[in-house]
C-alpha cells in the first residue's frame, strides 16, 4: 500500500491488517483444505478462549450466526421476535428467514441501544425471542431481565456484531451466559474477511448449530472418508466458515489488543475535540468497556450536513436509517418516536485505524464549518 492510498477521513469504515494475512491465506490455500477444517476448528477454541467460554461455534457470516441462533431456539412461523427497529437490515432479515415475526422496538435516544424497560413492555404471549442489539459495541448489561425471561420462556440471543471485545464488568461481551452472535465482517472489530461466530449457551445448542451450519450432515470429515455414504440428520444450510476466512481471523485475534487500544483512544480523541462544538451530540458508547465500534454524532439538519461533508471529502455514513420505515419491512410497522427523530439525526464520522490524529481533526473542523454554512441551527 502507497503512502498516498493510506485510508483516510475519505473513508467512513475500513479494515485494519497486521500483514501476516496474506501468508495465512496463502498457508491454506497450498494446504487444500479450503472449507471447514481444522483452521476453522482452531479458530473457534481461540475465540472461546479469549472470551473465555467453553466453546465457539464459527459460520459464515454475521447474518447466518443470528439466523442459526434463531433456529437452534426452536424460533419459526407464527412466532414474534423482540428487535429495535435501529440496527442494520440482516437483524430483521435473520428473523425473516426463519418465518417468524418482527416486533420493532423504540430505543433509549441517548445511546441508540433499547432498554430493559423497553424490552420487557414489548412482551406479549406470542414473545419467542428477544434480538437486543449491542449498538456502536456497548456492552448493555441484559441479565436482570434474561432471568425474568427465561422463566416466560422468552430466549435472549444478543446481536453483538458490533461488540466483538466489549466488556461487561470484567468479562467479555459473550461470556456472561447469553446466546451471543458475532459478525466477523469486512469492517466490524475483528474482520474474517466474511464471517460470524455464535457462542452457545449450552453443548446441545453448540452440536445443533454445528450440525446446521453444515446443511444438516454429521460425519466428520475424517469419518467421511471411510464410509460410502453420510447421513442428514435434519435441516442445515452451507454455513461453515472457510478455512481461508479463519485463517485471516486468527491473524487478527493475535493482533485483537493494539485494536482494542486503538479503537478506544480514536474515540476519546473524538469526544474531546468535539466537545467545545455546539449543536453536536455524541452518541455515547460506554468507551470504558466498549471496544467502540462507530463514532456517531447527532446534529440539526443532519441530510445537509452530510452532503456539505462529502463536498469535503469527508467520509460520513448513516447507521442506520430505522428497518421500520423500509419498505420491505412495511408490515411490521409502529410508531417509534426515538427511533425515527435518531434516524434523522445520526450522522457516523469516519472511524477506522488508519485514522491519524490529525485527520481527526480534519473531520472535526470540516464538521463545524459544515455546521455554520448549513446554518438554520
Ligand atoms: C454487520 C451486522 C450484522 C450482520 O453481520 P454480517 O457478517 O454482515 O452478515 C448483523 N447485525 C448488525 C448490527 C451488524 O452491524
Amino acid at each position: 500500500m502507497t503512502a498516498s492510498a493510506r485510508p483516510d477521513a475519505r473513508r467512513n469504515a475500513s479494515p485494519h491488517l497486521y500483514g501476516r494475512e496474506t501468508a495465512a491465506i496463502a498457508g491454506v490455500l497450498e494446504g487444500g483444505q479450503y472449507g471447514h477444517s481444522d483452521v476453522t476448528e482452531e479458530f473457534e477454541r481461540r475465540i472461546a478462549d479469549f472470551l473465555g467460554v467453553p466453546e465457539a461455534v464459527a459460520v459464515a457470516s454475521g447474518t447466518a450466526a443470528l439466523h442459526t441462533a434463531l433456529l437452534a431456539s426452536g424460533i419459526g412461523p407464527g412466532r414474534e421476535v423482540i428487535v429495535p427497529s435501529m440496527t442494520f437490515c440482516a437483524t430483521v432479515q435473520a428473523i425473516l428467514a426463519v418465518g417468524a415475526t418482527p416486533r420493532f422496538v423504540d430505543i433509549d435516544p441517548a445511546t441508540l441501544c433499547v432498554s430493559d424497560q423497553l424490552l420487557m413492555d414489548a412482551v406479549t404471549d406470542k414473545t419467542a425471542a428477544v434480538l437486543p442489539v449491542l449498538f456502536g459495541g456497548r456492552p448493555i448489561d441484559l441479565r436482570v431481565i434474561r432471568e425474568e425471561l427465561d422463566e416466560r420462556g422468552v430466549v435472549v440471543i444478543e446481536d453483538a456484531a458490533h461488540a466483538f471485545g466489549s466488556r461487561h464488568g470484567t468479562r467479555r461481551v459473550g461470556a456472561d451466559g447469553a446466546l451471543t452472535c458475532f459478525s466477523f465482517g469486512p469492517v466490524k472489530n475483528l474482520t474474517c474477511g466474511q464471517g460470524g461466530m455464535v457462542i452457545p449457551r449450552t453443548p446441545a445448542e453448540a452440536d445443533t448449530i454445528r450440525r446446521i451450519r453444515l446443511l444438516g450432515v454429521v460425519q466428520s470429515q475424517g469419518e467421511r472418508a471411510n464410509t460410502t455414504s453420510y447421513r442428514v440428520d435434519g435441516f442445515g444450510l452451507r454455513y461453515q466458515l472457510s478455512a481461508i476466512n479463519a485463517a485471516v481471523g486468527l491473524v487478527q485475534l493475535d493482533g485483537f489488543q493494539a485494536t482494542e487500544d486503538a479503537r478506544r483512544h480514536l474515540w476519546r480523541t473524538y469526544r474531546d475535540a468535539l466537545a467545545p462544538l455546539d449543536g453536536v451530540t455524541l452518541v455515547d458508547v460506554d468507551v470504558e468497556h466498549a471496544v467502540p465500534h462507530l463514532c456517531q454524532v447527532r446534529v440539526p439538519n443532519r441530510d445537509e450536513v452530510f452532503a456539505n461533508l462529502r463536498g469535503r471529502d469527508i467520509g460520513v455514513g448513516v447507521h442506520y436509517p430505522p428497518n421500520h420505515l423500509q419498505p420491505a419491512f412495511a408490515a411490521w410497522h409502529r410508531c417509534l418516536p426515538a427511533t425515527e427523530q435518531a434516524g434523522e439525526e445520526i450522522l457516523s464520522l469516519p472511524f477506522h485505524q488508519h485514522l491519524t490524529e490529525t485527520d481527526i481533526d480534519r473531520v472535526v473542523t470540516s464538521l463545524e464549518q459544515a455546521l455554520k454554512s448549513v446554518g438554520g441551527s
